[in-house]
C-alpha cells in the first residue's frame, strides 16, 4: 500500500520549513513481520464483479474453526505478526467475529475490519464501535447505479453508505475501497467529493488485480490514461489536503508504479524534494506480497497475499504460519524474498525497480505463466522507466488479453 498522504505531508512541511522531515525511524534488527489479511470465512451476501476470493451466500466446507483460528492467532502473535485485518467473504457473516476480534485486541493486534458495508445497521454499528476496531474499511464502487451494478445487488450502496454514517456517527474511524476499472472510473470525482461530504477518514485506490473475478474480468481494467488522469486527480486532492492540514488520508494498492508516477508529480513542481522523497520510497520498497503482507483463507491455506489464491504455501492445520512464511522452498516465495526480485523484462531494466518492487505478480503470471515476467498492468511509457531505445526496441511488451477461461464459469458470473 502506497501511503500517498504520508509523502505529500512531508513534501508540505519541507516546503513550509525549508527541510525534509526526518522519516521516523523503523525499527532495526529482525526480519520484517507481514500484516496478516485474514479471510475468516468466504461466504458473502453479495457476488461482486471483481472478488477476488470468488464469495457467494453459501456455506463453505472446511473452514478453520475457532478452536484452530485461535491456535493460529497465537502462533501469529509469537511471530510478531503487527496487524490482523479480519475479512471475507463478508466477515459479519462470522459467527465468532467478535470473539475472535475481542481476542485479537487482547493479545496486542492492530486490528481491523474489510466489510461490503452492506450488514451494517444501527445494531451492527453500535457492535462494532464498541469493539473498538482500530479501523473499518467499506467498500463503494461509484455512485448509486455504478455500485450497484459492480455489487450485483440493487440497493447495496444505500446499505453500505447508510452503515458508513451509522459507523461514522459512532466515532469509528472508517475508510472508502474503491477499485478503479474501465466501468466505474467516471465515477472516481464523485467519490472523492463523497468522502469530504460523509466525513470518512480514508480513502484506498485499488487498481484491479487479476485475480478470482477480477481476473474474469480483467478485460475492463482501465486504460493507462485513464489511470494516469485518476492518478493525477488524486494527488491534486491528497496535496489539497496536506497543505490544509486535513487528516484525510489517500492510500493506492495493486500497482505499485505509483510511487514512480509520484515521484515524477513531485519532481515536476518541487524538484529539490524528488531525491529525499526517491530515497524514502526507496526505503519503502514497492510491493510487499510475500514479505510484508500475507494472507491466510477461511480454510486455512496461507497465500503470499490476498491476490494469490490460486497459490498454496502450506495450511495452518499442518504447519504452524510461522514455519509457512519463513520457508523459502517455493519458488514464488524465495522470490518475492529476493531483494531485487528476479523479474525480467522491462521490469528488470526499469529504473524505477527499487521503489517499485516489481509490482504486481499476479497479474506477470495470469497473463505469461510466468511469476517473473513484466507486469503488464505497468501504466509508465519507456521513457518514464529510463529504458534505452534498445531496450525498448528489444522488449516488447506483455498484451493485456482478455480471460479466456471456461464459458461454464463466465455464464454463471454473468447471470
Ligand atoms: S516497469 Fe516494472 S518495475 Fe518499473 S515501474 Fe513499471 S512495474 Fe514497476
Amino acid at each position: 500500500m502506497l501511503r500517498i498522504s504520508q509523502y505529500l505531508r512531508e513534501i508540505a512541511t519541507a516546503e513550509r520549513e525549508g527541510v525534509y522531515p526526518s522519516p521516523r525511524r523503523a525499527q532495526s534488527g529482525g526480519e520484517t513481520r507481514p500484516v496478516v489479511i485474514w479471510n475468516l470465512t468466504r461466504r458473502c451476501n453479495l457476488t461482486c464483479k471483481h472478488c477476488y476470493a470468488l464469495s457467494a451466500d453459501h456455506h463453505y466446507p472446511g473452514e478453520l474453526s475457532h478452536e484452530e483460528i485461535c491456535t493460529v492467532m497465537d502462533d501469529l502473535r509469537a511471530y510478531g505478526v503487527p496487524v490482523l485485518i479480519l475479512s471475507g467473504g463478508e466477515p459479519l457473516l462470522h459467527p465468532q467475529l467478535f470473539e475472535i476480534a475481542s481476542r485479537a485486541q487482547g493479545m496486542g493486534f492492530y486490528t481491523a475490519l474489510s466489510s461490503n458495508g452492506t450488514m451494517i445497521d444501527a445494531a451492527m454499528a453500535d457492535r462494532i464501535a464498541a469493539q473498538h476496531f482500530d479501523y473499518v474499511g467499506v467498500s463503494i464502487d461509484g455512485s448509486r447505479d455504478t455500485h450497484d451494478r459492480f455489487r450485483r445487488k440493487v440497493g447495496a450502496y444505500d446499505e453500505s453508505m447508510a452503515g458508513i454514517r451509522l459507523l461514522h456517527e459512532r466515532g469509528v474511524k472508517t475508510g472508502l475501497r474503491y477499485t478503479f476499472t474501465d466501468l466505474n472510473g467516471q465515477d472516481f470525482p464523485f467519490l472523492l467529493q463523497l468522502m469530504k461530504d460523509e466525513g470518512v477518514d480514508k480513502f484506498y485506490f485499488s487498481h484491479l488485480n487479476y485475480a478470482g473475478r477480477g481476473n474474469i474480468h480483467r478485460g475492463r481494467d482501465a486504460h493507462f490514461e485513464a489511470t494516469r488522469q485518476a492518478l493525477d486527480l488524486l494527488f491534486e486532492t491528497a496535496w489539497a489536503d496536506a497543505e490544509a492540514g486535513s487528516s484525510r488520508d489517500y492510500v493506492t494498492g495493486n500497482n505499485d508504479a505509483d510511487a514512480a508516477y509520484l515521484l515524477a508529480w513531485v519532481g515536476r513542481r518541487w524538484p529539490q524534494w524528488q531525491a529525499p522523497l526517491r530515497a524514502r520510497l526507496v526505503a519503502w520498497g514497492g510491493n510487499a506480497s510475500g514479505v510484508g503482507v500475507a494472507n491466510i483463507d477461511s480454510q486455512g491455506e496461507v497465500h503470499p497475499d490476498t491476490m494469490w489464491g490460486h497459490h498454496q504455501l502450506g495450511n495452518v492445520r499442518e504447519r504452524p504460519f510461522s514455519a509457512i512464511w519463513s520457508d523459502r522452498s517455493d519458488p514464488l516465495m524465495d522470490g518475492l524474498k529476493m531483494h531485487p526480485r528476479p523479474v525480467k523484462g522491462r521490469c528488470a531494466e526499469c529504473q524505477h525497480l527499487a521503489l517499485c518492487g516489481g509490482n504486481t505478480r499476479v497479474r506477470a503470471h495470469q497473463l505469461t505463466g510466468d511469476y517473473w515476467a513484466e507486469d503488464p498492468g505497468c501504466y509508465l511509457d519507456d521513457n518514464e522507466i529510463g529504458l534505452s531505445q534498445e531496450a525498448a526496441s528489444r522488449l516488447a511488451r506483455v498484451a493485456l488479453t482478455p480471460f479466456s477461461g471456461k464459458r461454464r464459469v463466465i455464464e454463471v458470473l454473468s447471470a
